[in-house]
Protein backbone atom coordinates (compact mmCIF):
# COMPACT_ATOMS: atom_id res chain seq x y z
CA UNK A 1 0.00 0.00 0.00
CA UNK A 2 1.28 3.32 -0.60
CA UNK A 3 0.18 6.67 1.34
CA UNK A 4 0.76 10.17 -0.63
CA UNK A 5 -0.01 13.86 0.96
CA UNK A 6 -1.66 15.91 -1.13
CA UNK A 7 -1.65 18.76 1.37
CA UNK A 8 -2.76 19.49 4.92
CA UNK A 9 1.49 19.12 6.15
CA UNK A 10 2.83 21.52 7.36
CA UNK A 11 0.15 23.77 7.57
CA UNK A 12 -3.71 23.62 9.25
CA UNK A 13 -6.16 23.39 5.92
CA UNK A 14 -6.45 21.79 2.59
CA UNK A 15 -6.06 18.30 4.24
CA UNK A 16 -5.77 14.89 1.53
CA UNK A 17 -4.21 12.09 1.29
CA UNK A 18 -4.17 9.14 -1.33
CA UNK A 19 -4.16 5.83 -0.38
CA UNK A 20 -3.35 3.36 -3.24
CA UNK A 21 -3.33 -0.65 -3.40
CA UNK A 22 -2.90 -2.37 -6.44
CA UNK A 23 -4.45 0.14 -9.49
CA UNK A 24 -7.32 1.53 -6.36
CA UNK A 25 -7.17 4.75 -4.98
CA UNK A 26 -8.96 6.11 -2.00
CA UNK A 27 -8.61 9.78 -1.00
CA UNK A 28 -9.02 10.60 2.68
CA UNK A 29 -10.51 13.99 2.93
CA UNK A 30 -9.99 17.03 0.20
CA UNK A 31 -10.22 20.45 2.03
CA UNK A 32 -9.38 23.73 1.47
CA UNK A 33 -7.02 26.16 2.42
CA UNK A 34 -9.16 29.45 3.66
CA UNK A 35 -7.20 32.31 2.37
CA UNK A 36 -8.95 35.04 0.37
CA UNK A 37 -7.75 32.74 -2.67
CA UNK A 38 -8.64 29.58 -1.38
CA UNK A 39 -6.06 26.90 -2.17
CA UNK A 40 -6.75 23.60 -3.24
CA UNK A 41 -4.46 20.11 -2.31
CA UNK A 42 -2.97 18.37 -5.32
CA UNK A 43 -4.97 16.69 -7.62
CA UNK A 44 -5.15 13.05 -8.41
CA UNK A 45 -6.75 11.37 -11.63
CA UNK A 46 -10.08 10.38 -10.94
CA UNK A 47 -9.72 7.38 -13.69
CA UNK A 48 -8.26 5.36 -10.53
CA UNK A 49 -10.54 6.53 -7.80
CA UNK A 50 -12.60 4.27 -6.62
CA UNK A 51 -14.03 6.37 -3.06
CA UNK A 52 -13.38 9.67 -1.08
CA UNK A 53 -13.87 8.99 2.62
CA UNK A 54 -15.20 12.67 4.32
CA UNK A 55 -13.89 12.71 8.10
CA UNK A 56 -16.39 15.72 8.47
CA UNK A 57 -17.69 18.84 7.99
CA UNK A 58 -14.89 21.26 8.30
CA UNK A 59 -14.38 22.83 4.90
CA UNK A 60 -10.32 22.44 5.29
CA UNK A 61 -11.28 18.51 5.12
CA UNK A 62 -14.38 18.89 2.78
CA UNK A 63 -13.69 21.53 0.84
CA UNK A 64 -12.16 20.61 -2.60
CA UNK A 65 -14.47 17.47 -2.80
CA UNK A 66 -17.13 18.60 -5.06
CA UNK A 67 -13.96 19.86 -7.50
CA UNK A 68 -13.86 15.40 -8.28
CA UNK A 69 -18.06 15.81 -9.57
CA UNK A 70 -17.41 18.16 -12.10
CA UNK A 71 -17.88 15.49 -15.31
CA UNK A 72 -17.58 12.46 -12.67
CA UNK A 73 -19.10 10.31 -10.47
CA UNK A 74 -17.44 8.50 -7.50
CA UNK A 75 -18.80 7.25 -4.58
CA UNK A 76 -18.36 9.69 -1.31
CA UNK A 77 -18.27 8.03 2.45
CA UNK A 78 -19.51 9.79 5.56
CA UNK A 79 -21.31 9.88 8.15
CA UNK A 80 -25.50 11.32 7.13
CA UNK A 81 -24.72 14.46 9.83
CA UNK A 82 -21.49 15.39 8.24
CA UNK A 83 -23.36 15.19 4.81
CA UNK A 84 -25.75 17.76 5.98
CA UNK A 85 -23.44 20.23 7.43
CA UNK A 86 -21.47 19.94 4.79
CA UNK A 87 -23.98 21.06 2.57
CA UNK A 88 -24.97 23.91 4.77
CA UNK A 89 -21.08 25.12 4.60
CA UNK A 90 -20.65 24.30 0.93
CA UNK A 91 -23.07 26.33 0.04
CA UNK A 92 -21.85 29.50 1.91
CA UNK A 93 -18.67 28.73 1.03
CA UNK A 94 -19.85 29.07 -2.28
CA UNK A 95 -21.71 32.28 -1.76
CA UNK A 96 -18.68 33.80 -0.07
CA UNK A 97 -15.75 32.59 -2.24
CA UNK A 98 -17.48 31.57 -4.84
CA UNK A 99 -15.82 33.80 -7.45
CA UNK A 100 -11.99 31.84 -6.84
CA UNK A 101 -13.97 28.16 -6.44
CA UNK A 102 -13.05 25.65 -9.65
CA UNK A 103 -17.05 24.19 -9.25
CA UNK A 104 -20.68 25.38 -8.34
CA UNK A 105 -23.52 24.46 -6.76
CA UNK A 106 -24.37 21.95 -9.27
CA UNK A 107 -21.06 19.90 -8.28
CA UNK A 108 -21.87 20.11 -4.65
CA UNK A 109 -25.50 18.52 -5.38
CA UNK A 110 -23.57 16.03 -7.38
CA UNK A 111 -21.34 15.01 -4.64
CA UNK A 112 -24.42 14.74 -2.21
CA UNK A 113 -26.07 12.59 -4.77
CA UNK A 114 -23.00 10.22 -4.58
CA UNK A 115 -23.09 9.71 -0.87
CA UNK A 116 -23.08 6.72 0.60
CA UNK A 117 -23.92 6.78 4.61
CA UNK A 118 -21.40 5.50 7.09
CA UNK A 119 -21.31 5.82 10.72
CA UNK A 120 -19.41 4.68 14.28
CA UNK A 121 -18.84 0.99 14.50
CA UNK A 122 -19.63 0.25 10.85
CA UNK A 123 -17.16 -1.92 8.08
CA UNK A 124 -17.42 -0.81 4.14
CA UNK A 125 -15.96 -3.65 2.35
CA UNK A 126 -14.67 -1.63 -0.80
CA UNK A 127 -12.55 -2.35 -3.87
CA UNK A 128 -9.73 -4.47 -2.18
CA UNK A 129 -10.45 -1.90 0.80
CA UNK A 130 -11.45 -2.59 4.22
CA UNK A 131 -12.39 0.30 6.54
CA UNK A 132 -13.66 1.05 9.71
CA UNK A 133 -15.16 3.98 11.29
CA UNK A 134 -14.81 5.43 14.68
CA UNK A 135 -16.01 8.45 16.88
CA UNK A 136 -13.69 11.08 16.93
CA UNK A 137 -14.98 13.10 19.21
CA UNK A 138 -14.24 16.70 17.13
CA UNK A 139 -17.16 17.94 15.83
CA UNK A 140 -20.98 16.51 15.38
CA UNK A 141 -20.74 13.66 12.96
CA UNK A 142 -16.85 13.39 12.78
CA UNK A 143 -15.10 10.15 12.64
CA UNK A 144 -11.58 8.85 12.50
CA UNK A 145 -10.76 6.04 9.82
CA UNK A 146 -8.76 2.34 10.06
CA UNK A 147 -8.31 1.48 6.00
CA UNK A 148 -6.85 -2.00 5.73
CA UNK A 149 -5.34 -3.47 2.26
CA UNK A 150 -3.03 -6.09 1.86
CA UNK A 151 -2.52 -7.01 5.40
CA UNK A 152 -1.75 -3.15 6.52
CA UNK A 153 -3.51 -1.26 9.03
CA UNK A 154 -3.70 2.84 8.82
CA UNK A 155 -4.95 5.23 11.19
CA UNK A 156 -5.96 8.49 9.76
CA UNK A 157 -7.47 10.48 12.83
CA UNK A 158 -8.85 13.29 10.89
CA UNK A 159 -9.36 16.09 13.52
CA UNK A 160 -9.94 14.49 16.79
CA UNK A 161 -10.73 15.46 20.62
CA UNK A 162 -9.90 12.91 23.37
CA UNK A 163 -11.73 14.65 25.80
CA UNK A 164 -15.46 14.60 26.76
CA UNK A 165 -17.48 17.86 26.14
CA UNK A 166 -21.20 18.89 26.34
CA UNK A 167 -21.93 17.67 23.06
CA UNK A 168 -19.83 14.90 22.17
CA UNK A 169 -18.11 11.57 23.39
CA UNK A 170 -14.39 11.47 23.59
CA UNK A 171 -12.57 9.88 20.11
CA UNK A 172 -12.62 5.88 20.74
CA UNK A 173 -8.95 5.08 20.84
CA UNK A 174 -9.29 1.15 20.63
CA UNK A 175 -7.20 1.30 17.42
CA UNK A 176 -5.68 -2.61 18.11
CA UNK A 177 -2.57 -3.30 15.97
CA UNK A 178 -1.50 -1.01 13.18
CA UNK A 179 1.02 -0.22 10.34
CA UNK A 180 0.45 3.15 10.02
CA UNK A 181 -0.36 6.53 11.98
CA UNK A 182 -1.49 9.32 10.80
CA UNK A 183 -2.58 11.93 13.61
CA UNK A 184 -3.24 15.25 13.66
CA UNK A 185 -1.21 18.09 15.68
CA UNK A 186 -3.19 21.15 15.83
CA UNK A 187 -2.60 21.84 19.57
CA UNK A 188 0.40 19.64 20.20
CA UNK A 189 2.53 22.09 22.00
CA UNK A 190 -0.66 23.13 24.28
CA UNK A 191 -1.98 22.79 27.31
CA UNK A 192 -5.67 23.42 28.03
CA UNK A 193 -6.94 23.92 30.89
CA UNK A 194 -8.95 21.80 32.68
CA UNK A 195 -12.52 21.77 31.05
CA UNK A 196 -15.38 21.59 34.01
CA UNK A 197 -13.16 24.66 35.44
CA UNK A 198 -13.35 26.50 32.33
CA UNK A 199 -16.81 25.87 31.83
CA UNK A 200 -17.85 27.42 35.33
CA UNK A 201 -15.57 30.76 35.25
CA UNK A 202 -17.14 31.16 31.16
CA UNK A 203 -20.92 30.68 32.98
CA UNK A 204 -19.94 32.97 35.96
CA UNK A 205 -18.67 35.67 33.77
CA UNK A 206 -21.68 35.61 31.06
CA UNK A 207 -23.97 35.40 34.06
CA UNK A 208 -22.50 38.15 35.75
CA UNK A 209 -22.70 40.51 32.59
CA UNK A 210 -26.38 39.62 31.70
CA UNK A 211 -26.82 39.93 35.62
CA UNK A 212 -25.83 43.84 35.53
CA UNK A 213 -28.43 44.71 32.42
CA UNK A 214 -25.70 44.38 29.70
CA UNK A 215 -24.94 42.18 26.28
CA UNK A 216 -23.16 39.58 26.14
CA UNK A 217 -21.41 38.61 22.71
CA UNK A 218 -19.99 35.57 22.26
CA UNK A 219 -19.02 35.03 18.49
CA UNK A 220 -18.49 31.27 17.34
CA UNK A 221 -18.45 29.25 14.77
CA UNK A 222 -21.97 28.03 13.83
CA UNK A 223 -20.99 24.34 13.13
CA UNK A 224 -20.56 22.87 16.77
CA UNK A 225 -19.09 25.66 18.96
CA UNK A 226 -22.37 27.36 18.98
CA UNK A 227 -24.25 24.87 20.25
CA UNK A 228 -21.52 23.55 22.40
CA UNK A 229 -21.66 27.12 24.24
CA UNK A 230 -25.06 27.11 24.32
CA UNK A 231 -25.56 23.63 26.13
CA UNK A 232 -22.66 24.72 28.42
CA UNK A 233 -25.04 27.40 29.26
CA UNK A 234 -28.25 25.56 29.62
CA UNK A 235 -26.34 22.95 31.99
CA UNK A 236 -25.38 25.22 34.40
CA UNK A 237 -29.33 26.46 34.36
CA UNK A 238 -28.26 29.87 32.92
CA UNK A 239 -31.69 31.90 33.56
CA UNK A 240 -31.09 34.66 30.91
CA UNK A 241 -32.07 35.09 27.13
CA UNK A 242 -29.97 33.34 24.83
CA UNK A 243 -30.13 34.72 21.20
CA UNK A 244 -28.44 32.26 18.45
CA UNK A 245 -28.05 33.81 14.72
CA UNK A 246 -26.67 32.48 11.62
CA UNK A 247 -26.03 29.45 9.89
CA UNK A 248 -25.88 27.81 13.00
CA UNK A 249 -29.53 27.65 12.94
CA UNK A 250 -29.71 25.23 9.66
CA UNK A 251 -26.91 23.68 11.19
CA UNK A 252 -28.95 23.08 14.61
CA UNK A 253 -31.77 21.60 12.51
CA UNK A 254 -29.20 18.97 11.24
CA UNK A 255 -28.15 18.10 14.40
CA UNK A 256 -31.62 17.16 16.07
CA UNK A 257 -32.42 14.56 13.19
CA UNK A 258 -29.17 12.43 14.50
CA UNK A 259 -29.28 11.92 18.11
CA UNK A 260 -26.52 9.27 17.78
CA UNK A 261 -23.48 11.48 17.02
CA UNK A 262 -24.04 13.11 20.75
CA UNK A 263 -23.32 12.55 24.18
CA UNK A 264 -26.46 13.82 25.48
CA UNK A 265 -28.80 14.99 22.79
CA UNK A 266 -31.70 15.53 25.46
CA UNK A 267 -29.16 18.83 26.56
CA UNK A 268 -29.04 19.48 23.13
CA UNK A 269 -32.75 19.37 22.49
CA UNK A 270 -33.32 21.11 25.74
CA UNK A 271 -30.97 23.80 24.87
CA UNK A 272 -32.12 24.51 21.34
CA UNK A 273 -36.05 24.75 22.72
CA UNK A 274 -34.85 27.47 25.27
CA UNK A 275 -33.15 29.47 22.85
CA UNK A 276 -34.35 32.24 20.95
CA UNK A 277 -33.51 32.51 16.96
CA UNK A 278 -33.03 35.56 15.07
CA UNK A 279 -34.05 35.50 11.75
CA UNK A 280 -33.96 39.20 10.67
CA UNK A 281 -32.45 42.54 10.68
CA UNK A 282 -35.44 43.94 12.66
CA UNK A 283 -34.89 40.92 15.35
CA UNK A 284 -31.14 41.40 15.34
CA UNK A 285 -31.39 45.06 16.33
CA UNK A 286 -33.79 44.90 19.21
CA UNK A 287 -31.66 42.19 20.51
CA UNK A 288 -28.44 44.05 20.94
CA UNK A 289 -30.25 46.42 23.16
CA UNK A 290 -31.43 43.71 25.62
CA UNK A 291 -29.66 41.80 28.41
CA UNK A 292 -28.74 38.50 26.98
CA UNK A 293 -26.30 36.56 25.41
CA UNK A 294 -26.00 36.66 22.04
CA UNK A 295 -24.28 33.44 20.16
CA UNK A 296 -22.98 34.48 16.51
CA UNK A 297 -20.55 33.50 13.42
CA UNK A 298 -17.82 34.12 12.56
CA UNK A 299 -16.02 32.84 15.92
CA UNK A 300 -12.72 35.55 14.76
CA UNK A 301 -15.47 37.96 13.78
CA UNK A 302 -14.74 38.02 9.93
CA UNK A 303 -18.20 38.55 8.51
CA UNK A 304 -21.53 36.82 9.92
CA UNK A 305 -23.64 38.37 11.69
CA UNK A 306 -21.37 39.15 14.82
CA UNK A 307 -18.99 41.63 12.51
CA UNK A 308 -22.69 44.15 12.99
CA UNK A 309 -23.15 42.77 16.67
CA UNK A 310 -19.67 43.66 17.99
CA UNK A 311 -20.04 47.24 16.83
CA UNK A 312 -23.06 47.53 18.71
CA UNK A 313 -21.48 45.79 21.75
CA UNK A 314 -18.22 47.51 21.72
CA UNK A 315 -19.71 50.64 22.60
CA UNK A 316 -20.57 50.47 26.28
CA UNK A 317 -18.99 49.22 29.20
CA UNK A 318 -21.57 47.18 30.80
CA UNK A 319 -21.24 44.79 27.77
CA UNK A 320 -18.49 41.98 27.27
CA UNK A 321 -17.21 39.88 24.14
CA UNK A 322 -16.30 36.63 24.90
CA UNK A 323 -14.16 34.85 22.53
CA UNK A 324 -14.44 30.89 22.70
CA UNK A 325 -11.97 30.15 20.26
CA UNK A 326 -8.37 30.30 18.74
CA UNK A 327 -8.20 33.78 16.96
CA UNK A 328 -5.59 33.19 13.74
CA UNK A 329 -3.32 36.21 13.99
CA UNK A 330 -4.65 39.03 11.04
CA UNK A 331 -8.48 38.35 11.85
CA UNK A 332 -10.51 41.12 13.17
CA UNK A 333 -11.21 38.75 16.34
CA UNK A 334 -7.19 38.40 17.21
CA UNK A 335 -7.08 42.61 16.77
CA UNK A 336 -9.92 42.87 19.46
CA UNK A 337 -8.22 40.48 21.61
CA UNK A 338 -4.46 42.06 21.59
CA UNK A 339 -5.18 45.95 20.41
CA UNK A 340 -9.07 45.95 22.15
CA UNK A 341 -10.18 47.71 18.90
CA UNK A 342 -12.94 46.70 16.62
CA UNK A 343 -12.87 48.02 13.00
CA UNK A 344 -16.43 50.32 11.97
CA UNK A 345 -16.40 51.19 8.40
CA UNK A 346 -12.91 50.15 8.21
CA UNK A 347 -11.70 52.04 10.89
CA UNK A 348 -10.32 50.91 14.45
CA UNK A 349 -12.01 51.87 16.90
CA UNK A 350 -11.46 51.27 20.66
CA UNK A 351 -13.86 48.91 22.26
CA UNK A 352 -15.21 49.92 25.77
CA UNK A 353 -17.03 46.42 26.43
CA UNK A 354 -14.84 44.16 28.19
CA UNK A 355 -12.94 41.50 26.28
CA UNK A 356 -12.04 38.15 27.25
CA UNK A 357 -11.22 34.92 25.51
CA UNK A 358 -12.02 31.32 26.73
CA UNK A 359 -10.51 28.43 25.05
CA UNK A 360 -13.31 25.90 24.14
CA UNK A 361 -11.31 23.68 21.78
CA UNK A 362 -12.75 20.51 19.87
CA UNK A 363 -8.81 19.45 19.24
CA UNK A 364 -7.34 17.43 21.62
CA UNK A 365 -4.24 19.11 23.43
CA UNK A 366 -0.71 17.67 23.49
CA UNK A 367 -1.28 15.19 26.35
CA UNK A 368 -4.36 14.13 24.53
CA UNK A 369 -2.21 13.31 21.26
CA UNK A 370 0.47 11.62 23.36
CA UNK A 371 -2.15 9.22 25.02
CA UNK A 372 -3.91 8.92 21.66
CA UNK A 373 -0.30 7.24 20.46
CA UNK A 374 0.45 5.43 23.32
CA UNK A 375 -2.56 3.22 23.18
CA UNK A 376 -1.41 2.30 19.76
CA UNK A 377 -0.41 -1.46 19.35
CA UNK A 378 1.89 -2.42 17.18
CA UNK A 379 5.04 -0.96 15.86
CA UNK A 380 3.71 1.89 13.48
CA UNK A 381 5.32 4.36 11.16
CA UNK A 382 3.75 7.70 12.30
CA UNK A 383 2.88 10.61 10.12
CA UNK A 384 2.57 14.25 11.89
CA UNK A 385 0.37 16.10 10.08
CA UNK A 386 -2.31 18.75 10.29
CA UNK A 387 -0.44 21.28 12.77
CA UNK A 388 2.09 23.91 11.84
CA UNK A 389 5.60 22.62 11.46
CA UNK A 390 6.86 23.69 14.87
CA UNK A 391 3.91 21.64 16.51
CA UNK A 392 4.36 18.29 13.67
CA UNK A 393 8.07 18.40 14.69
CA UNK A 394 7.58 18.69 18.50
CA UNK A 395 4.99 15.90 18.41
CA UNK A 396 7.36 13.61 15.56
CA UNK A 397 10.28 13.52 18.07
CA UNK A 398 8.61 12.97 20.94
CA UNK A 399 6.74 9.88 19.05
CA UNK A 400 10.15 8.95 18.32
CA UNK A 401 11.96 10.01 21.52
CA UNK A 402 9.40 8.65 23.99
CA UNK A 403 8.13 5.51 21.88
CA UNK A 404 10.97 4.66 19.51
CA UNK A 405 8.50 4.65 16.93
CA UNK A 406 9.82 6.15 13.00
CA UNK A 407 7.93 9.58 13.04
CA UNK A 408 7.80 11.74 9.94
CA UNK A 409 6.65 15.18 9.34
CA UNK A 410 5.38 14.55 5.78
CA UNK A 411 5.95 17.49 2.99
CA UNK A 412 3.51 17.80 0.38
CA UNK A 413 3.78 15.61 -2.60
CA UNK A 414 5.87 12.79 -0.74
CA UNK A 415 4.38 9.78 -0.99
CA UNK A 416 5.63 6.33 1.90
CA UNK A 417 4.64 2.79 1.02
CA UNK A 418 3.65 1.27 4.00
CA UNK A 419 4.17 -2.63 4.47
ZN1 LIG B 1 -12.14 20.14 11.91
ZN1 LIG C 1 -9.11 20.40 10.32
Amino acid sequence: MKLRFLGGVREVGRSALALTSGDSTLLLDYGVQINREPGFPLHVPPKNLKGILLTHAHLDHSGGIPIYYVGHRIPVYASKLTFDLSRILLKDFLKLSGYYLPYEYADVEAMLSNAQTVNVGETLELEGFTIRFLEAGHIPGSLQFIVEAEGERILYTGDVNTRETKLLNPADLNYGELSAVVVESTYAGEKHPERSELEKLFVERVREVVGRGGTALIPAFSVGRSQEVLCILEAHGFEYPVYMDGLALEANEAMLRYPEHFRDHELLRRALERARWIRGWGERRQAVKRPCAIISPAGMLKGGAAAYYVEKVAKYSQNAIFLVSFQIPGTPGRMLLEERKVLVNGKPKPVKAEVESFHFSSHTDGEGLKSLLKSVKGNPKVFVVHGNPENSEKLASWVSGELGLEAIVPRVGETYPIG
